[in-house]
């Protein structure tokens, strides 16, 4: 049996013990998950003890915010093995780290008439930009489609990554909607065949799975905080260094330079050439309590305990007949988020009745609108697991799906 304590866990999170949350069953992680105490503590402690800006003063409150801001990053960098700190760059989301790329990457190493494939299964922050970007550029964008289980279609990526002048793939490591887990490893030894680059989104994964940047070879892997139990207004870029010191910076400004000529500027090294401006430093300080917090816990053990509530969750999603679950049916290519749709109940109507139970999940395109196009429906209920739930959640579940269906005469 996992060796979570959901219940012990649970009180951990405060949220869960105030009044007006008495009744809360939270199936909303994959949106954002709930913070720690310790989290929580952490941000109210900067404030409070370490309150300074960073990288500028030449005082003990300063050096000492200083040391605690690029603590975290020393974390994030072993937290998913990355060969050093320098390789870890921090911006406000893995929207604003997708951007960075996507920018930084048109400027100076992708050309006019390159191709860039992305798949159906990505986030709207891993697709706008690289479409937006090919149109301004005049990069060729192909789409990797989903195959009627859900899966990514392989046979189809084969065909795309033997077009000529491939040189960046960008995929997600675990989909918002379904849950599918793409074959990571064999894209990028597919991409770095033929020379390209690839670009991992890690938003879903890097709460459920073990991340393993050198491992997994990939040459930049994006990723956010609030998944994660830290705060909110921290994402994080990793690019291996080689790259990133090609990269040109994306913004521009105060804290990005060595020196600034009235006819010249000299950059910062990276990764200080790409966080122009001041952080936000009690966050990023925060971030690293959320990491400490799942590396105690054990993200094996989280895996295992997510994916036992999915398994359950599914066996019970299935004895209701009205019920289409939109997720591969073997669980191993999946991670903790179910979708699914009824028929003739729109699900918002089902987010709404769900609502009223006490039961918070979302509902809708998920940012996520050519998958739904694919799929040919407009939206989906989903449920996405953390470390917090139980068995009695996915109880609560079953009952008010039964209210639903009596409400809609189902
Ligand atoms: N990619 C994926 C797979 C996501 O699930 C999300 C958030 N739902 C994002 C990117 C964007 O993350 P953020 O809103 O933190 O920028």
């Amino acid at each position: 049996m996992p060796k979570i304590d959901s219940k012990k866990i649970k009180k951990l999170f405060p949220i869960f013990s105030k009044k007006e949350n008495k009744n809360l069953v939270y199936l909303d992680n994959a949106a954002t998950t709930q913070r720690p105490k310790v989290v929580i503590d952490a941000i109210k402690d900067f404030y409070e003890t370490h309150n300074s800006n960073i990288h500028r003063g030449i005082y003990d409150l300063s050096e000492k915010a200083t040391n605690m801001y690029e603590g975290t990053r020393l974390h994030v960098s072993k937290f998913i093995n990355a060969k050093s700190s320098e390789e870890i760059i921090f911006t406000k989301n893995t929207t604003e780290s997708i951007n960075l790329l996507a920018y930084t990457l048109s400027d100076n190493m992708l050309q006019k008439g390159d191709r860039v494939i992305t798949t159906a299964l990505e986030h709207h922050a891993n697709f706008v930009p690289w479409q937006t970007m090919a149109k301004k550029k005049g990069f060729i964008l192909s789409v990797v489609p989903v195959k009627e289980d859900y899966t990514l279609n392989m046979e189809e990526f084969e065909k795309l990554i033997k077009e000529p002048n491939v040189k960046l793939v960008c995929v997600s490591a675990m989909s918002n909607v379904t849950g599918t887990i793409p074959d990571i490893k064999k894209i990028i030894k597919r991409a770095h065949e033929v020379g390209a680059l690839v670009m991992v989104d890690g938003a879903q994964s890097i709460a459920h799975e073990h991340t393993d940047v050198q491992k997994m070879d990939c040459d930049f892997f994006v990723f956010s905080s609030h998944k994660m139990f830290g705060p909110f207004g921290v994402g994080v870029l990793y690019g291996k260094k080689q790259l990133l010191e090609k990269l040109p910076p994306f913004l521009y400004g105060g804290d990005m330079i060595k020196s600034v000529k009235e006819t010249c500027t000299l950059f910062n090294d990276t990764p200080w050439k790409f966080e122009a401006g001041t952080p936000s430093v009690a966050d990023v300080v925060a971030f690293k309590k959320a990491m400490e917090f799942i590396d105690e816990l054990g993200i094996e053990n989280i895996k295992k305990y997510e994916m036992s509530l999915a398994k359950k969750a599914v066996e019970m999603l299935k004895k209701h007949k009205q019920v289409k679950i939109i997720k591969p049916k073997n669980l191993e290519l999946s991670g903790p988020v179910i979708s699914f749709v009824i028929e003739e109940i729109h699900p918002h109507d089902i987010a709404e009745v769900f609502n009223k139970e006490g039961i918070a999940i979302r509902a809708g395109h998920h940012c996520n609108q050519p998958l739904m196009a694919s799929l040919g429906i407009p939206a989906t209920a989903r449920i996405s697991f953390s470390i917090y739930n139980t068995e009695d959640d996915i109880k609560r579940v079953d009952i008010a799906l039964k209210k639903l269906f009596k409400l809609f005469k189902k």
